[in-house]
């Protein structure tokens, strides 16, 4: 029997790619404007740190909040909330974080698509090489978090190109990563000829989600028989996966883009499905969903007060904040006046503890001598905490 093949409506494509495009671009403003107030704080606030608004933080700082109940520096509640929203998207669309939400994948998407318009001698297919570099993302995933769990230091951050790019807003930190921001600049660069060539071969939470994404609800399934063989599923791929091959998707490279559904010029031959097809989705559902979860989750649990996005107000006395601020977000950066301000701590008695000159008032604490030595900026917290009420 002779199964009737129909066009698919270009139009529905376009709606669904300009959709996931609107999303993409609002995550990397929303997370490019959080690092830029990081920087400067006279803005509107200083932003915490852009670890904390990472998933991957929530993985590296598990083992250490779970069995030893303390939190890495530079983490906040908001890496584990964000890693578990993750958790979920994943349990529904698979690597969908990776192809709808995460900022690093866009800025290298950006550039592919200038290199698909401008590059004729692109890798667009997965050799058996690509195969095994691809691997390496494994290895990158197992050191960092192994280490990190085992010496309770961020081990990643020196090497991470999110990081670097955080900091390339501030001119006077901007090589402050020199390692992350080489990472960073190869990524982007090399995009134009490699489709995400840091998703496919370093990125460790990629690489966690990859080894999760079996368990992912949905997938790309092919209707083998109204398909018509003519490979721009293939083509339009950032993952190199043959599309055109499979009935199901399997592949754990696979970033639930929707690429492959919006170059398909068949109607209903590439969908959003469960394996067996008892359940559909579509493309715009998966980038509405991701979007929609992550949102609600990060909104919900900032207005429990869990999720935060600012550090205290450290230059503005606030009769009934001072008390409030959490001695958990004092950080190295923060001078004894400031934290005399936002803490309601008296500077003479910080400058007694800690200071050596009457200039110390003005210097970040992580940077004090002599007193506070060896102590550093924990010491202090503890001070202030041991000192209010
Ligand atoms: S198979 Fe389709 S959804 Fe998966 S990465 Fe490739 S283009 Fe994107
Ligand atoms: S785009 Fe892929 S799935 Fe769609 S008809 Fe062509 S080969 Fe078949």
């Amino acid at each position: 029997m002779s199964v009737k093949v129909q066009k698919s409506d270009p139009k529905m494509h376009k709606r669904s790619i300009v959709f996931r495009w609107i999303v993409l671009l609002f995550v990397l403003l929303l997370m490019t404007l959080i690092s830029i107030f990081h920087q400067y704080p006279d803005l509107v606030g200083r932003t915490l740190s852009i670890d904390s608004f990472c998933p991957m933080g929530g993985l590296e700082g598990l083992f250490s909040w779970i069995f030893q109940g303390s939190m890495l520096q530079r983490l906040a509640l908001g890496s584990f909330i964000l890693f578990f929203a993750v958790l979920l998207i994943t349990l529904l669309y698979k690597r969908a974080f990776c192809g709808q939400i995460c900022p690093l994948g866009t800025l290298q998407e950006l550039l592919g698509s200038i290199g698909r318009k401008t590059i004729k001698k692109r890798v667009t297919t997965s050799s058996k090489t690509d195969r095994v570099f691809r691997l390496l993302k494994y290895l990158v995933l197992f050191g960092f978090v192994v280490g990190t769990w085992a010496t309770g230091i961020l081990l990643i951050r020196a090497f991470d190109p999110w990081v670097a790019y955080a900091h390339v807003f501030s001119l006077e930190e901007m090589f402050e990563f020199p390692i992350g921001l080489a990472i960073l600049l190869i990524s982007i660069v090399g995009a134009l000829w490699v489709d995400r060539i840091f998703c496919k071969y370093l990125c460790p939470f990629g690489a966690f989600l990859g080894l999760l994404s079996p368990i992912g609800m949905y997938g790309i399934h092919r209707n083998t028989e109204t398909c018509i063989d003519c490979k721009k599923c293939d083509h339009a791929c950032p993952a190199n996966i043959v599309v055109s091959q499979v009935e199901f998707v399997t592949d754990t490279e696979c970033i639930m883009c929707n690429e492959c559904i919006n170059a398909c010029p068949v109607e209903n031959t590439l969908e959003i499905a469960t394996k067996k097809r008892t359940l559909t989705s579509t493309p715009m559902k998966v980038t509405a969903i991701s979007i929609i979860f992550m949102l609600l989750v990060a909104g919900a649990f900032t207005m429990t007060g869990h999720f935060k996005w600012f550090f205290p107000n450290t230059s503005t006395p606030y009769e009934n904040q001072v008390l409030k601020n959490d001695v958990d977000d004092i950080r190295g950066f923060m001078t004894l006046r400031e934290l005399s301000i936002g803490y309601g701590v008296p500077l003479e008695i910080l400058m007694e503890e800690f200071a050596s000159s009457p200039d110390d008032a003005d210097t970040p604490v992580k940077d004090l001598g002599t007193k506070s030595e060896g102590h550093g900026t924990d010491f202090v917290r503890e001070f202030i905490r041991n000192y209010r009420p």
